[in-house]
């Protein structure tokens, strides 16, 4: 008997021929009876699993975050309780817009999600590499993805559709501008930082509550390519930052980047000149300083893309005790869509899944529905109370208990009353982007809209001058002479 591992179908039953169908003769018919074939072909069709509607390309690694600095005033997580502490991490990068098998180097915000396997349940900072975002209340996602993605009918991306929207929710600026950016195409994920960009809240101790935003700054230091060198690479190698993540780690040189965090007191959210909840807005450094909290180190890429790479699952209600959100409305849509994507993409069980399973205790009564791995509870009781097991609910863990200032509920329009979009993406360009990088930003921009086409193209690149215009004078000439606009004046009011 030979000692060579034997080929067998999925329920192990070992057979002699991989290559060749059953058939009747040397040329006859192929026979239903070679099981074989069937099963090789029927579970090939079912391959792919739903492609995420958004950061459907993206690449993965393990690794591990260690506390390098003492937040306990700030939060009571197990985590952050000790220097020294560690815990591993799963982290997934992403494109947004483009599908599976799109290109790495496409403008477009980078996907920052880090997963924190720690002793008191998983931790997902589902955060991207901008600290802000185009609009600020869920329920205009839908529609944005929409302009990010093909028309309807042609197929195609469409400038028309990203710039009409845009145009029309003047909050998007700021993104807008940090999208037209060089930052807009970093290099590979090495590169560039990464953002919670919501407000978060830590609970401490004494059960005092700060609002929190979380910074990933990378120790490699940013680089970005040009709109030009993106555009080549598209072509040259369309999986530009999956090599360069592999190759990095797979030659022992492990990534790594610097957690900090902004804390504001609940007193300071009150009297805050933006609304500290609005995720189109930052909160200045100079007004809440980066605090040093720890290290991640991404040091192991996972032995097969699809087992933890495409099953991975995050969602931002996987949340530990000492960390929680906030009213950020963003946010609060995305608690709940996270993890029904996860449901509809993966499966209701995909937190037993290896990466997305918490490696410490999970006790719980739930049972059942699609593909229940493991023992499924085995025969422990599935209900709560019961008289049998000694699960009981920990007092430590209770809830923060907030007081809300209203009574009232309404379908508040966060942009009528708070409605300052040009502020921050005015300071964005006149001091934070040297001069080659206003130069950049003006020609990124002027190519992009130069894609704007049909019967509204004049309306909505007035509209959308305007609010470069209100940001910063300067921008709005530069753009307006790019695009070879003669200004006019009487189409000047036309923002929303
Ligand atoms: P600061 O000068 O204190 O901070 C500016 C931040 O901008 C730094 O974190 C820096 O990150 C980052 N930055 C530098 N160059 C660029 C660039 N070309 N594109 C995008 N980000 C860049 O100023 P403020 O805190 O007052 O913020 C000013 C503006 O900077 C904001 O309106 C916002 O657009 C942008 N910004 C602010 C952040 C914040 O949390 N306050 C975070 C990121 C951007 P690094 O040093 O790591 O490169």
């Amino acid at each position: 008997m030979s000692n060579k591992r034997k080929i067998t179908n999925a329920v192990g039953n070992p057979y002699l021929n991989h290559e060749n169908s059953q058939t009747v003769g040397s040329r006859g018919p192929v026979l239903l009876q070679d099981y074989i074939l069937h099963e090789n072909l029927a579970h090939f069709v079912r391959e792919r699993i739903p492609e995420r509607v958004v950061h459907a390309k993206g690449s993965g690694a393990y690794g591990k975050f260690t506390v390098t600095h003492d937040i306990t005033q700030y939060t009571r997580a197990k985590l952050f309780s000790k220097i020294g502490n560690e815990c591993k991490t799963f982290v997934r990068f992403s494109t947004v817009g483009g599908e599976k098998g799109s290109a790495d180097t496409e403008r477009d915000p980078r996907g920052f999600a880090v997963k924190f396997y720690t002793e008191d349940g998983n931790w997902d900072l589902v955060g991207n590499n901008t600290p802000v975002f185009f609009i600020k209340d869920a329920k205009k996602f839908p529609d944005l993805i929409h302009t990010q993605k093909r028309n309807p009918k042609t197929n195609l991306k469409s400038a028309t559709a990203a710039w009409d929207f845009w145009s029309l929710n003047p909050e998007s600026l700021h993104q807008v501008l940090i999208l037209m950016s060089d930052r807009g195409t970093p290099y590979g994920y090495r590169h560039m930082n990464g953002y919670g960009s919501h407000t978060f809240s830590m609970i401490n101790d004494k059960g005092i509550r700060h609002w929190v935003k979380f910074h990933f700054k990378t120790q490699q230091g940013i680089k970005n390519f040009t709109s030009a060198e993106a555009t080549e690479m598209k072509g040259k190698n369309p999986d530009f930052s999956q090599q360069d993540l592999v190759e990095a780690i797979e030659n022992g040189n492990f990534p790594k980047w610097t957690l900090y965090i902004q804390v504001m007191t609940e007193e300071q959210a009150k009297d805050f000149r933006w609304n500290p909840f609005d995720v189109t807005k930052v909160w200045p450094h100079s007004d809440f300083p980066l605090i040093e909290a720890g290290e991640l180190e991404l040091n192991e890429i996972p032995v097969n893309y699809f087992a933890h790479v495409e099953q991975s699952a995050f969602a931002p209600n996987h949340l530990i005790d000492g960390i929680s959100f906030s009213p950020d409305k963003m946010l609060q849509g995305r608690l709940f869509s996270y993890a029904d994507a996860q449901r509809y993409r993966v499966g209701v069980n995909a937190s037993q899944l290896p990466v997305n399973a918490c490696p410490f205790q999970v006790n719980n009564y739930q049972r059942d529905g699609f593909m229940a791995l493991g023992n499924n509870g085995g025969d422990a009781p599935n209900y709560y109370p019961n008289s049998f097991d000694d699960l009981q609910p920990d007092p430590a863990y209770q809830n923060y208990e907030e007081e809300l200032g209203s009574s009232l509920i309404s379908n508040f329009d966060s942009n009528k009353d708070d409605n300052d979009h040009f502020s921050q993406p005015g300071t964005f360009y006149a001091q934070t982007l040297n001069a080659q990088g206003k130069q950049n930003l003006v020609q990124n921009i002027v190519e992009h809209m130069n894609g704007i086409q049909g019967p509204k193209r004049e309306l909505i690149i007035n509209r959308q001058l305007c609010h470069f215009f209100r940001a910063n004078i300067e921008l709005g000439m530069k753009i307006a002479a790019g695009l070879q606009i003669t200004l006019d004046p009487s189409q000047m009011h036309h923002s929303k």
